[in-house]
């Protein structure tokens, strides 16, 4: 008998729909797994025994899209220092196991990272399954999509506040903010913060600072830096790096407008682009002192590690190491200096995470992150997470980790643990139906 999870998140939502339902949650309580109904226990006993990515996450929450039929999901992992808070990923999936699996690790990683930056949010990820079918490049489809979706966020009464992520932009957050307070990252026109790229950017470059001080190499000016993909981010840390007086970059790039925008723009500068095929990776075996992956995740793996050239890696690109431990450990192992991507990116979620507070120009509360004064400054933490790896023998990624993890315990100063309780209410007052 084929297996709930085994199911293709379109199946799985046409199940769903021939039970009488729209809706499923799956909220830890003590040790187990409630499903909102008796006939999807399977994938509660599936979550509890998923040791990788199930992290006694504090509610998984299931909607079939009212007019797209498209599956959509909140993962919300842990909500003591605030709301489950993580972008939105419009991707296909083959199953549902990977679709739960993607969420759970997506939601657990936010957790870890708000908590690293000092901010009172938790952590949580939103996903909607995309199928072949999908006219995603449709107007009116995505608007359907995510009118459809903002009714699924507001339902969810506030225990998780989407963003945009992979697969979504500020004009779907337009729409999805039309239907619920409940997201950030929406563009100016509606009060929002905008594009956080030059955020994230500028973020990255203040980490490299941290790990060169860490090593005792000084500071950025006359280093060589190697780049891959030269996007939102790796386009305005270009910027950054130039500012700061770098030796030389060298960067590939997939997009032929994109290399002839940046020769425009940095003519004159000591950038060299190079084009770049899709899963092309030789870049990072270039000879430098800094990598910047700043493409696609999954890049540090054991194909590419025992080939990289530089003392230090750090980048924007989420998820780089393709198993967190091994490729921790194997860069640990050939002396290469890691700084975990959720640490150094974070410049993204900060941006826009508090936007319902106003926007400032120079924001203090953002501006403090590039400084070295603050305790939560990029640079500070950079060089803590480095110093307590030394001082532990373990990787960048675990002591990142241990250092995030302590912080998630700390429960909200004002709210404390509340959106626990709202999930409570979901659950007390029959959500699923
Ligand atoms: P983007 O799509 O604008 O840029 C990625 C660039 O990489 C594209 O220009 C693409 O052509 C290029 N590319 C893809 N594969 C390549 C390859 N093999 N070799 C060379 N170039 C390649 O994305 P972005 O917004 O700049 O984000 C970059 C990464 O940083 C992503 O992994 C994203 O998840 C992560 N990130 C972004 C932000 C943000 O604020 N935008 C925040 C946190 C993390």
């Amino acid at each position: 008998m084929t297996r709930l999870v085994d199911l293709s998140p379109e199946a799985f939502a046409a199940h769903l729909t021939s039970l009488g339902r729209r809706r499923a949650y799956f909220v830890h309580d003590g040790g187990v797994v409630r499903s909102s109904h008796p006939e999807l226990a399977e994938i509660a006993t599936h979550l509890l025994g998923d040791d990788r990515d199930y992290h006694r996450h504090e509610g998984v929450f299931l909607e079939v899209g009212a007019t797209t039929g498209a599956l959509f999901g909140a993962f919300v992992h842990n909500t003591t220092r605030g709301q489950g808070q993580g972008g939105l990923r419009y991707w296909p999936y083959v199953d549902l196991a990977s679709f739960l699996s993607d969420g759970l690790r997506l939601s657990h990683g936010m957790t870890r990272k708000s908590a690293l930056a000092g901010l009172w949010w938790g952590g949580g990820k939103g996903l909607i399954a995309r199928h072949v079918d999908h006219p995603y490049h449709d107007v009116g489809f995505r608007e359907r999509l995510y009118t459809d979706y903002a009714a699924f966020v507001a339902g969810l009464r506030g225990c998780y506040i989407t963003a945009e992520d992979a697969g979504t932009g500020p004009a779907d957050m337009a729409v999805v903010h039309r239907g619920t307070r409940f997201v950030t990252c929406t563009p100016p026109a509606v009060g929002g913060a905008g594009n956080p790229s030059p955020a994230t950017a500028k973020g990255v470059v203040c980490a490299m600072e941290g790990a060169l001080a860490h090593l005792g190499l000084g500071d950025l000016a006359g280093k060589k830096i190697v780049m891959q993909g030269t996007g939102n981010v790796g386009s305005a840390m270009i910027g950054e790096l130039v500012q700061r007086r770098v030796g030389s970059i060298l960067a590939s790039e997939l997009s032929p407008a994109r290399r002839e925008q940046l020769a425009r723009e940095f003519a004159g500068a000591p950038l060299t682009v190079v084009p770049a095929e899709p899963g092309d990776n030789r870049i990072l075996a270039e000879p430098c002192d800094i990598l910047a992956p700043n493409a696609l995740g999954g890049v540090l793996n054991p194909d590419t590690i025992p080939g990289i050239q530089a003392r230090i890696v750090c980048g924007a690109a989420n998820n780089q190491l393709l198993d967190d431990v091994r490729d921790g450990e194997a860069l640990r192992a050939r002396g290469i200096v890691y700084v975990p991507d959720f640490l150094c990116n974070r410049m993204g979620i900060v941006y826009c995470a508090n936007e319902q507070y106003g926007i400032v120009p120079n924001d203090p509360a953002i501006e403090r992150h590039y400084g070295r004064e603050w305790d939560n400054a990029v640079f500070v933490v950079t060089r803590r997470a480095l110093e307590l790896a030394e001082r532990e023998n373990i990787t960048s990624a675990a002591a990142a980790n241990r250092l995030a993890d302590a912080l998630a315990t700390e429960p909200h100063p004002i709210w404390g643990h509340r959106a626990r309780a709202i999930i409570t209410g979901l659950v007390a007052d029959g959500w699923a139906g």
